[in-house]
């Protein structure tokens, strides 16, 4: 018997039904069509993945399929190599062509790519692969990138319909475990909820009242949490395009009041780009300092400072109570994000190595192609940016002046006068017994003397800046990442 002719439409980080060109490329076929969504189990020993991750891409995908079911479409969630997924696919059916968007992920998905473009290549089947929210494919240098940025988002999504399918049950042997299958159910409250509907919510919730103070307050740890745009899930794992979230907020009415909020928001989408750019260009910004100079820097390893760091046990109370807020809901502001990675990297004197990953897994948003450059660009092993090492104790005392969002999160400090807060190691003994609290025993001393550490790490780093390998990075990267040479 003949083979049953398909496409396929590979979801990758695009799980939305709306301005989404696999998609349409799918319908506009005329052939009957497969979505699928792969888990690749090397993914799970991955040291930067977590089970927050699949939480939300399930409930993503569940999102979806509430929208193609009337059109009798489903998203197939398999388990298995991609490779091994597309060869079982091919001998089941006679695939015509394979429809995605370019990935710009981990080793492991750039490996397994490969291996499947090789898979469909032998089989003579076309894999389409669609340039994703404006980030190119095979560059070398950045001449024209904005230019060319701006022409792919500041276009009309695509208005994604779809015809009416006669359902596809696909059998196969690639199911999910046991403990992956319900994962969206018992979705935490305190984490942003998945799915497209849901970034929709947060986008118009956005523009329409949300943004006033959203310049005023970006940096802070407690207030940005509703000022801020808060689309970071939504953009990584595709519940909204870059294209769409830029379009709506620049022809939204509030524009012309609120256009200094709004330009500072879209301006931040392209940044978002561009960063993703970076590790699509030099995806060894995973593993390797992208300024191979600051390999040489030597750094203390001492993972008893880590696991304080990690556990939020620092004594630095904004340090604290930003990791046990991320821990419980997955979500920092920027500066916040910054400050973790500077008082790990800077005050700690640790490898940017030994924090990379545990961040990731705490990031409902992680998208490699931030996190990566990001982290290394805080911990200063870029070379072409300045070197920022942020006091945790003014950032606490300029962002949280009352310290709500540290008592928030350290309820052990709920009895700190308000003075004490950022610094509870200056509290008097009779205070302390005063307000029920011994420093030490409710809370810890603080690790580091916060003066010493910063002028360590300052002149250690701006001291090795001279390297001439140091020097010699820097003039590639910015040929290669940057407009300015
Ligand atoms: C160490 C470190 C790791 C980070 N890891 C991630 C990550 O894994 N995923 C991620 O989406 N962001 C990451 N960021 C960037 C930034 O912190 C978040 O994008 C931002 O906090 C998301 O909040 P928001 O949606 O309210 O942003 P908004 O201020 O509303 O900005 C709009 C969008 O622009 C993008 N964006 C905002 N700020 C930045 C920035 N500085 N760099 C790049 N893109 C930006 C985000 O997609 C965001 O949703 C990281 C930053 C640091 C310092």
């Amino acid at each position: 018997m003949d083979k049953p002719c398909i496409n396929i439409v590979w979801l990758k980080r695009d799980l939305r039904t709306q301005d989404h060109a696999p998609l349409a490329s799918a319908e506009a076929s005329g052939l009957p069509y497969l979505i699928i969504y792969i888990v690749e189990p090397c993914w799970l020993e991955r040291a930067d993945y977590s089970p927050r991750h699949w939480q939300f891409i399930c409930g993503s995908i569940d999102v979806m399929d509430s929208h193609l079911e009337r059109f009798g479409l489903q998203v197939e969630r398999l388990f298995g190599d991609a490779e091994r997924v597309f060869s079982a696919l091919c001998e089941r059916y006679r695939v015509q062509s394979v429809f995605s968007y370019q990935e710009s992920g981990v080793l492991e998905t750039w490996r397994s790519d490969i291996a499947v473009a090789n898979c469909l290549k032998e089989r003579g089947i076309q894999w389409q692969e669609f340039q994703s929210n404006g980030v190119l494919r095979g560059i070398t240098d950045r001449k024209g990138w904005d230019r060319r940025w701006y022409a792919t988002i500041d276009t009309p999504p695509i208005n994604n319909a779809y015809r009416r399918h006669s359902p596809f049950f696909l059998e196969h042997d690639f199911g999910l475990p046991d403990n992956m299958r319900q994962a969206s159910q018992a979705y935490p409250e305190d984490r942003q909820p998945p799915g497209q509907d849901k970034g929709w919510l947060y986008l118009t919730s956005f523009a329409e009242n949300r943004s006033s103070h959203y310049m005023q307050n970006i940096s802070k740890p407690g207030a940005s949490r509703a000022s801020g745009g808060r689309l970071s899930p939504y953009l990584a794992w595709g519940n909204l395009s870059s294209r769409q979230a830029y379009r709506y907020v620049r022809s939204h009415p509030n524009y012309p009041q609120q256009r200094k909020n709004f330009d500072a928001f879209t301006t931040r989408l392209k940044w978002r780009c561009h960063f993703i750019q970076k590790f699509e260009v030099e995806s060894e910004y995973e593993t390797q300092c992208i300024n191979r100079g600051y390999e040489l820097l030597p750094h203390r390893h001492e993972t008893s400072a880590v696991e304080r760091w990690e556990s939020g046990t620092t004594g630095f109370p904004l340090v604290d109570a930003c990791i046990r807020c991320v821990v419980q809901t997955g979500w920092l502001n920027f500066r916040m994000r910054a400050m973790l990675v500077s008082f790990l990297c800077h005050h700690l004197d640790q490898d940017w190595r030994r924090g990379v990953h545990f961040l990731a897994r705490q990031f409902v948003d992680y998208e490699p192609g931030i996190h990566y450059p990001q982290f290394q660009m805080q911990a200063s092993t870029t070379g072409i940016n300045t070197v920022r090492i942020y006091n945790p104790v003014k950032q606490s005392i300029e962002h949280d002046p009352e310290g709500l969002f540290i008592k928030r999160w350290l309820p052990e400090l709920e009895q700190v006068p308000t003075p004490y807060i950022h610094q509870p190691w200056l509290m008097p003994p009779f205070e302390q017994v005063f307000c029920e609290f011994q420093l030490g025993i409710d809370y810890p001393l603080p690790i580091v003397d916060i003066h010493v550490s910063g002028a360590q790490a300052r002149d250690k780093l701006w001291g090795h800046r001279r390297h001439p390998l140091v020097s010699r990075e820097k003039k590639r990267l910015l040929k290669t990442h940057t407009r300015n040479r």
